[in-house]
């Protein structure tokens, strides 16, 4: 089954600011594996697996730290108890398959179950819910589990519903009413989640651009009767209402500030700023930003409330306050003269304080 087998090296010295860090040789595939666990002050702490073939192990170990960080921050701004962790699997091929990757995931599953369920894992990139199914042969904390298994399966469409309602609450900040009907929304990926995304604008009647590097999408946005555009530089700065980026992070950077034709951007991307620092000049120019890590926290309800057997009425809650959380963070930027991202950074860390816990 294993590939090579050498003895576990374990190393549990967490750096400043984490509670704890175990980084282990992997017993069957003598790979390395990290789970940072950044803070359980609010409850377990939940992650993602991140299955990658890094540069080197360090790059891994610091990416499972830099992820656990963010990942506090995202639960406590979305007012689930949960705690922020991350975990890495540092393959050593690119596209581990078969008895290695088997390997990699059982290996990763020991190490969950050795922090004894103060870490919960969950599907990330380079995981799917098939490698949760190997990983929880070997420990019980873990979500993203297959729907034939009672998981709750792909979680882009709960998070696209999570991004519609942080645009909502963008339109009503900005324009004076929720509605996206008539709205000019250009959509900058139409994967998963910006699949989704752009269906359910559809349906509420705004008037689509899709844009995606992949022109098979485009059969998307030919059903939907949306505008097409296959150049995402071209796309980024397009007149529009909203803009919505749904392909990978960094999107928006400090030469496309200036040229943004936007008036809110508002999408699933992670990490969508180059820059935090960019928040300001967003604000600057008088566009409305929904703080990613606020507006695609639709994923880690979707996990929440497997762990938590929540019915979809609590589901549908929760994604409501999505929308409420941005408005208040909008409102209170516009108040503080400071900028929505500040404000959901400071939400989260009162959330973690308990002092904006009833
Ligand atoms: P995906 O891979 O299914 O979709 C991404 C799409 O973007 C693909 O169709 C790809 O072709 C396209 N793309 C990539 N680069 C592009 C570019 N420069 N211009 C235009 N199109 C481009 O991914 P996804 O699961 O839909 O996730 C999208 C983003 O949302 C990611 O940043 C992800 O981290 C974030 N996110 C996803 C979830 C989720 O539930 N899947 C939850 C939270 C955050």
């Amino acid at each position: 089954m294993s590939t090579h087998v050498i003895h576990p090296e374990v190393s549990r010295s967490a750096p400043a600011g984490f509670e704890e860090m175990v980084v282990r040789t992997g017993e069957r595939s003598g790979a390395t594996i990290a789970i940072a666990v950044h803070s359980t002050a609010l409850g377990p702490a939940l992650g993602g697996a991140r299955l990658w073939h890094y540069g080197s192990d360090d790059e891994g170990v610091a990416d499972a730290r830099r992820l656990a960080r963010a990942m506090t921050y995202k639960a406590a701004a979305a007012g689930l108890l949960l705690g922020g962790g991350k975990g890495v699997i540092c393959a050593p091929t690119p596209r581990p398959e078969g008895e290695l990757r088997r390997a990699l995931l059982l290996d990763f599953g020991d190490a969950v179950e050795s922090l004894g369920g103060r870490y919960v894992t969950a599907e990330d990139v380079g995981t799917g819910a098939a490698d949760m199914a190997v990983i929880a042969e070997r420990t019980s904390h873990v979500v993203g589990l297959p729907d034939e298994r009672g998981g709750s399966g792909d979680p882009s469409p709960v998070t696209a519903r999570g991004v519609l309602a942080a645009m909502r609450a963008c339109l009503e900040h900005r324009f004076g009413s929720p509605a996206p009907a008539d709205v000019r929304v250009c959509v900058v990926g139409a994967g998963h989640v910006g699949g989704h995304l752009a269906t359910l604008l559809a349906e509420a009647g705004a008037v689509l651009t899709i844009c995606d590097l992949d022109p098979s999408r485009r059969r998307l946005a030919d059903h939907l009767g949306a505008a097409w555009i296959d150049d995402s530089a071209e796309a980024i700065i397009s007149d529009c209402d909203v803009l919505a980026p749904c392909a990978l992070g960094g999107l928006i950077d400090a030469a496309t500030v200036p040229r943004l034709r936007c008036r809110v951007v508002c999408g699933a991307a992670n990490n969508v700023l180059a820059d935090d620092r960019l928040a300001a000049a967003l604000a600057s120019r008088e566009i409305t930003y929904a703080p990613d890590f606020i507006a695609n926290a639709g994923g880690l309800i979707n996990v929440y409330a497997e762990l938590h057997q929540l019915g979809p009425a609590a589901v549908a809650d929760l994604l409501g306050s999505i929308g409420s959380t941005v408005g208040l963070i909008l409102d209170a930027a516009d108040r503080n003269g400071t900028t929505p991202l500040a404000e959901a950074q400071t939400l989260a860390r009162r959330r973690l304080r308990g002092t904006d816990l009833g």
